[in-house]
């Protein structure tokens, strides 16, 4: 019998006497990281709300219970019934049995009111009709990333229950070294912006971080193929965690399935969401500028259905000797700081991905509390001595004062964004601002993925600052359902109309022109001297936005997709509009930001690894943070190891 079997063995004799004597489970089971008990009374656990918790807390285990196939209710009868439990109010839109597991997947409009004060809606549903209740929240805008995820995920359940097995076998198996060391090697991110990637390993288990992309620099790839890393094949890698969805953190995360991974990814909810639907867009991006993309789609999807999400502050077992939770890191929707706790009190590290270290319209700022830390290894995009961003109170005015000159003149806003969190920052103050009647309302046109992303935020309020949570549960007052946003969705010829109307708002993609739809609106507006180009993000070196943001106003045609208008594709645009830039809307902390983030950190780390910040940068904050703290502080290069313990 192997070992893990006998583990399952013991347990179930333990359960059973802690259990009453007239509660059974017939079996227990690993899926992922959770021990899953199957019984024949799911009533009576239901019965004692306690039972759960008491248990999960004496194994030090997270429980799930099943019912046994057979004693459940017919669906027909289970749904009248969960139909009369729920409150009407909780607008359930669906209802999913999965006979199998006993399990109903509930979508509802208000998951709060299905599962009810303490979960005591849900124990109910189970007392009444035996099934696992799981909750849904129903987008309160339709996303088709969440609803084609959603389906995929149902469709794949028989096979996603097996990876689930076989991974729960992987984490729960016997340790085998008596050794005693942890090891961080970096395989990009160093001295550098992109291709996020880190090997944290011990003697018993090895674990990537991030697999990121350079921007700009599309052959640049982690350093995968070292022996510290896949060198010694995907199969040796354990884990993958991934600390948030922005490209240079993901795009490369669908490779190591091409490459023979099969094990899990642990991420948030959102994040595996928006990998989704980012990395799909970055095969399309490379597809469209005549690269081969370095995957097919089917590793999307091989993807998506790996991932094991969890919460902010779940503790949770992904290897015999490493525990992983994540915190809140305030960058992007879903974005973690990752915390590994290795052995049993024997070492400690975080990962801050990147972070975003005060509260912002969408975010509460970065969480920096932990139970010990050891190492940190910190972002430093920022890092340099004069990385200081303007405060986004004044950068929120000047932008205003932009948009209302504009529209006195009768012209339009023309605004370049990334899809995921500055375009959502950006609605925000523009909806409060009309609120308040700060700027005239007018319409405010979303382009490209920005209604898609915008969608995926209002899934997962839960990840939302606490204050917007609280306004997208009273759907009347949800921000991003406001009159004025319009989801340019006509292509083309609603552009058009657009481009021959009023003064009005556009937001569109690409953040850093250089692509997408928004091209098209250059060709449209450029010409028009009424009108405003700004820019609310960093322009990187090379691309169109830097070059318009730097004064080019001769832009060839052929740059912006108008090659076949009658001139053979070797005319020139002239960019009349005005163009402005707003700083401060930054997803990243500043300098003074990240030095806070540490100075406030409870219990301070020892050692800092200065990481994902150009050469400057990384320097400026390491030794910044020797001297104001007195700690041991690092900026590595790519291929470093460094040894704890
Ligand atoms: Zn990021």
């Amino acid at each position: 019998m192997s070992t893990v079997e006998q583990q399952l063995d013991d347990l179930k004799a333990q359960i059973t006497s802690e259990l009453p004597n007239d509660v059974s489970v017939s079996s227990v089971k690993y899926e992922g990281p959770e021990l899953v008990l199957y019984t024949r009374d799911p009533k009576k656990f239901a019965r004692q709300g306690d039972l759960v918790r008491k248990l999960a807390s004496k194994l030090r285990k997270r429980i799930t219970v099943r019912p046994d196939p057979d004693v459940l209710s017919p669906p027909e009868k289970a749904r009248a019934e969960i139909e009369s439990v729920v409150p009407e109010e909780a607008g359930i839109t669906d209802l999913d049995f999965h006979a199998d597991t006993g399990e109903v997947v509930i979508e509802a409009q208000k998951p709060g009111m299905v599962i009810g004060r303490h979960g005591s809606t849900l124990r109910e549903i189970t007392k009444n009709v035996g099934w696992t209740p799981e909750v849904v929240r129903t987008p309160p805008i339709e996303s088709s990333t969440v609803s084609n995820v959603r389906n995929f995920l149902k469709q794949e359940r028989d096979d996603r229950r097996n990876i689930l097995e076989r991974v729960g076998r992987q984490i729960h198996r016997e340790e085998m070294s008596d050794d005693q060391w942890v090891r961080i090697t970096t395989l990009g991110c160093c001295r550098e912006v992109g291709r996020a990637s880190f090997i944290l390993s011990t003697p018993e288990t090895r674990i990537l971080i991030d697999c990121g992309d350079k921007p700009g620099a599309e052959g640049e790839v982690p350093y995968l193929h070292v022996p510290e890393a896949l060198g010694a094949g995907a199969q040796t890698i354990d884990a993958v965690v991934l600390t948030h969805a922005h490209l240079d953190h993901s795009a490369l995360i669908p490779l190591l399935f091409k490459y023979g991974y099969d094990g899990p990814i642990y991420c948030t909810e959102p994040t595996r969401d928006l990998m989704g639907l980012l990395t799909l867009d970055y095969l399309d991006v490379a597809a469209k500028e005549g690269r081969t993309p370095p995957y097919e789609s089917e590793m999307v999807r091989e993807a998506i259905k790996h991932c094991i999400p969890l919460e902010y502050g779940d503790v949770t077992d992904i290897a015999p000797d490493v525990k992983l939770t994540f915190h809140n890191a305030g960058h992007i929707l879903g974005s973690a700081v990752s915390h590994f706790h290795i052995g049993d009190g024997l070492y400690n590290v975080a990962f801050s991905g990147d972070i975003h270290y005060d509260d912002t319209r969408l975010f509460n700022g970065a969480t920096n509390d932990f139970p010990r830390v050891e190492t940190l290894v910190l972002e430093s995009t920022y890092g340099g001595r004069n990385d200081y961003q303007t405060d986004q109170a004044d950068s929120e005015e000047k932008l205003m004062e932009v948009i209302k000159e504009t529209a006195e003149r009768g012209g339009k806003v023309v605004i370049p964004a990334f899809a995921v969190g500055r375009s959502q920052e950006i609605m925000l103050v523009i909806e409060e601002a009309m609120r308040s009647g700060e700027i005239p309302e007018m319409p405010v046109h979303l382009d490209g993925m920005i209604w898609e992303a915008t969608a995926i935020h209002t899934t997962y309020p839960e990840y939302l600052r606490d204050d917007l949570r609280d306004r997208i549960f009273h759907e009347d007052e949800n921000p991003f359902l406001a009159d004025e946003f319009n989801h340019i969705d006509g292509g083309e010829e609603e552009r058009q109309d657009v481009a021959d109307g009023g003064p009005c708002i556009i937001l569109s993609t690409s953040g850093m022109v250089t692509g997408g739809p928004i091209m098209s609106w250059l060709s449209h507006i450029g010409p028009d001297p009424d009108s405003t180009l700004v820019f609310v993000g960093y322009q990187a070196q090379g691309t169109l936005g830097r070059r318009i943001q730097n004064g080019w106003d001769e832009i060839p045609t052929s740059e912006v997709g108008m090659g076949s208008n009658g001139n053979g594709g070797r005319g020139t645009l002239s960019l009349n509009m005005n163009v402005e830039t707003v700083d401060g809307f930054s997803g990243h902390a500043d300098r003074a930001g990240l030095m806070n983030f540490v100075k406030t950190m409870n219990p301070r780390p020892e050692k800092v690894l200065c990481v994902h910040g150009d050469e400057r940068s990384t320097q400026d904050l390491s030794s910044a943070l020797y001297h104001d703290f007195n700690m041991r502080t690092f900026a590595p290069k790519n291929l470093e190891t460094f040894r704890f313990l």
